[in-house]
Order: C-alpha cells, then structure tokens, then sequence
C-alpha cells in the first residue's frame, strides 16, 4: 500500500496544470464508472494532503468536472496561499474539512472563522473538551458530533457509507485512543 501511495504521490507532484487535472479527473471518472449509484462519495487524501497552491487548485478543478460525486476532504495545510486557492477554487460538490488537532486548533480555528462559507472543521484528539471550549469561545454554536468509528469497531471506510455526516459539512470530533 504504501509503495501505492508514494506511486500516486510522484505521479501528483511530477505534473502540473491542465495536465495533473488531468490525471484526477480519470481517477474520478473511473470511481464514478465503478462505483453504484448511492455511493457516489469520494473521500479525498485517504492518506496525505495538499502539498502545494497549486495542487489545492487542481484537485478543486478537478473535482467541479464531476459533479455527479460528492467529494470531502481533509485538510492540515493552513498556508495562506493554498487556504486562498481553495477559497477561490472549492466548488459546490466539495465539503473541504480543516483537520485540527491539540498542535494546531487555534490556528484552525482562526482559519474557519475567517472563511466558514469555504470550510467545515474537524477535531481530532483524545476527547472533544479542549476543542469544545475554543470553539465555543469563537461564539461556534454547532454540535461537534462524534464520528461513529469513535464508538465502534467497524473501520471509518465502511462508516462513511452508513453515515455521510462529513457531506453536510458537520463540526466532527475523530477520537484517538492510547
Ligand atoms: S463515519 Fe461519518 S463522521 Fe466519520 S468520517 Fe465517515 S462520514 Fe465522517
């Protein structure tokens, strides 16, 4: 898997422009042709993130030509030029997540509370009140909600397919365990 990985990673940073959007578009096409019609969701970056401005804007170019799937994604690169180009960029059928965590929520949450028409949170830590207190403080009035993989024993992959809370764009807290 994680040769895979670096494969796609290589492939990702070794092209550019039209033709890296290129390149996520058949990927895109092929989940679509594979996929069935109630599953027509794609988590983005199941492992990685944005590596650059301008690879933030090609996966949003990429992901409005398909607009059949809804598309969320994750996301720890809080640079002010890739949050520009998403900003600029995200289309409709994205629910771009900030990906906070103990380390960096402050810094996300002033990411979000400049930008909420453009980004969903996220939390991830050993238990939600530290972030509840600071999203709170930030005058947030929505629920965080707990991931069901949190309570379960199931994988977050087949989760997903149940739940689909991260397409609407809800404030979830991921739990991590000891
Ligand atoms: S299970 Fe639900 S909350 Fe957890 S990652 Fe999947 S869609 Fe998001």
């Amino acid at each position: 898997m994680r040769l895979k990985l670096d494969g796609n990673y290589e492939l990702l940073l070794n092209c550019s422009g039209k033709d890296r959007v290129k390149l996520l578009v058949n990927e895109f096409t092929r989940f679509l042709c594979e996929c069935g019609e109630d599953d027509r969701f794609y988590r983005l970056h199941w492992s990685g993130d944005f590596f650059s401005a301008d690879y933030a804007r090609d996966v949003m170019k990429a992901c409005k030509e398909i607009p059949e799937v809804r598309f969320w994604n994750f996301t720890r690169n809080f640079d002010k030029d890739v949050v520009r180009c998403i900003r600029r960029y995200k289309p409709d059928n994205l629910v771009q997540y900030l990906s906070a965590d103990p380390c960096n929520v402050r810094r996300a949450l002033q990411v979000y509370t400049e930008n909420p028409e453009t980004f969903a949170m996220s939390y991830m830590g050993e238990n939600a009140a530290p972030f509840a207190a600071l999203w709170k403080a930030a005058g947030q009035r929505s629920k965080i909600m707990p991931c069901p993989s949190n309570f379960k024993h199931n994988t977050v992959e087949y989760m997903c397919k149940k739940c689909r809370m991260c397409l609407k764009g809800k404030c979830v807290h991921f739990r991590t365990r000891r």
